[in-house]
């Protein structure tokens, strides 16, 4: 069971927590507990490391933010002990769960579980884990795994101790179609399969970190997602609460074209204009992107016409945007490009569902769509079971919205 930032927000909700932990145990089940820092404490560690130093020692940064968890473990355990559940509170360190040294971003490499299912099995002891943080072996440092890292945390430890399933406890009851703020009539989604769910949480969704579904596939732990605004007393805890199954392909049986569509506004895009037509342009243009540690994402570069120059255009992060031409417009001469256009004001809209990948015409309908609305396309990139379109960002509620409908994915009634 893993317990977000807004579910553990204060000593009252923690109670709530603790409810829900002991609804599970009064059960029979044997449960571990994974939780995040109580909402807005990382952001106010992470602006204190800010206001101390702009550039600060990574190292120190992650013995900083790494304390929000500790706290909410700690509480976790002393409220489940006064409810009569047994309870420990646990740190990264402490169980192990070994990391690499990459402060900031580390990745989980080795997690020991053994001592959670002893413990449990001997004395119905629970452990809370303090999600997002970790150690690194060698250096003996405390590490951190990145922005809502304790998903992370949760999928590994629910992989070391052969758990059934990693339950996600959040402010929203599942996965929805897409964001319903924006549409009204998106619908919760009963299974979403891995590789879709990948891709809602790369292109826009923020329900689970991407690195959590990514491990969830690679070690086999189905993730469900579920409210813990829902009071833990009316739920049975033997029967199938709402939420939403992240699960294999083959579990899901109701299959259909377009499973959700994700947006995201921090897009930037740049186009390198006239750029020499020959072996080892791309390379230079983003080998020197990824040096500086800046993820591109859509790429799209025409054949040229008369062979000696080209345009190639591509997205990075809105806050990625400044360094990324600067860092283009050092090296303009040694690329070799004639200029260089941006733009900040764009957003990023995704079609995404495994259906796509037997389905002819599925991108085509959108474009069409698109069009009646108005809405110009700038950039289009496609994989086997998504599409992506850059547009105008004002333009960005209303074409999820024509998308959802047009792909039958709103509820009946709103
Ligand atoms: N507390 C960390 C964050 O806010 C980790 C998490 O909540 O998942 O990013
Ligand atoms: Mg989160």
């Amino acid at each position: 069971m893993k317990f977000g930032g807004t579910s553990v927000a204060d000593i009252d909700r923690i109670r709530n927590v603790a409810r829900h932990v002991k609804r599970e145990t009064d059960a029979g089940h044997e449960v571990a507990v994974v939780v995040s820092a109580m909402s807005g404490t990382t952001n106010r560690l992470v602006e204190w490391c800010r206001e101390a130093a702009p550039l600060h020692d990574a190292r120190e940064y992650d013995a900083i933010v790494a304390s929000g968890e500790q706290v909410t473990s700690g509480l976790l355990a002393i409220v489940l002990q006064e409810m009569g559940v047994n309870a420990r509170s646990w740190q990264g360190w402490q169980l192990p769960i070994l990391t690499s040294d990459a402060h900031g971003s580390a990745r989980i490499l080795a997690v020991n579980g053994d001592e959670i299912v002893k413990r449990f099995q001997e004395r119905k002891e629970v452990a809370v884990i303090a999600g997002f943080q970790g150690i690194h072996k060698e250096t003996g440092r405390i590490t951190t795994l990145g922005r809502g890292g304790s998903d992370t945390s949760a999928v590994a430890i629910a992989a070391a101790i052969k758990a059934d399933r990693c339950d996600i406890y959040t402010d929203v009851d599942g996965v929805y179609t897409t964001d319903p703020r924006v549409v009204p009539r998106a619908h919760r989604l009963d299974k979403v399969a891995f590789e879709e769910m990948l891709e809602l949480a790369s292109l826009g969704a923020k329900v689970l970190q991407v690195r959590a579904v990514e491990l969830g596939a690679i070690q086999q732990v189905r993730i469900f997602v579920r409210s813990s605004f829902d009071k833990p007393e009316d739920i049975d805890p033997n029967a199938e609460p709402p939420g939403t199954l992240i699960c294999f392909e083959e579990e899901i049986v109701e299959q259909h074209l377009v499973t959700g569509i994700a947006f995201s506004k921090d897009e930037a895009q740049i186009s390198v204009r006239r750029v020499q037509d020959k072996p080892g342009v791309a390379a230079s243009i983003f080998g020197r992107l990824a040096d500086a540690n800046i993820n591109v994402d859509m790429i799209v570069q025409n054949v040229s016409e008369n062979g000696a120059t080209t345009d190639l255009t591509f997205t990075v992060p809105e806050a990625d945007y400044a360094r990324a031409t600067d860092v283009l417009t050092k090296a303009k001469s040694a690329i070799g490009y004639e200029k260089l256009d941006g733009a900040t004001d764009v957003a990023k809209v995704s079609v995404i569902g495994f259906g796509m990948r037997s389905h002819a015409g599925v991108a085509s309908e959108a474009f069409k769509a698109l069009a009646e609305k108005k809405i110009n396309i700038r950039a289009i990139t496609t994989s086997e079971i998504k599409f992506s379109i850059l547009i105008d960002a004002a333009y960005t509620e209303l074409a999820v919205r024509t998308l959802h409908s047009l792909y039958g994915l709103d509820k009946a009634s709103a």
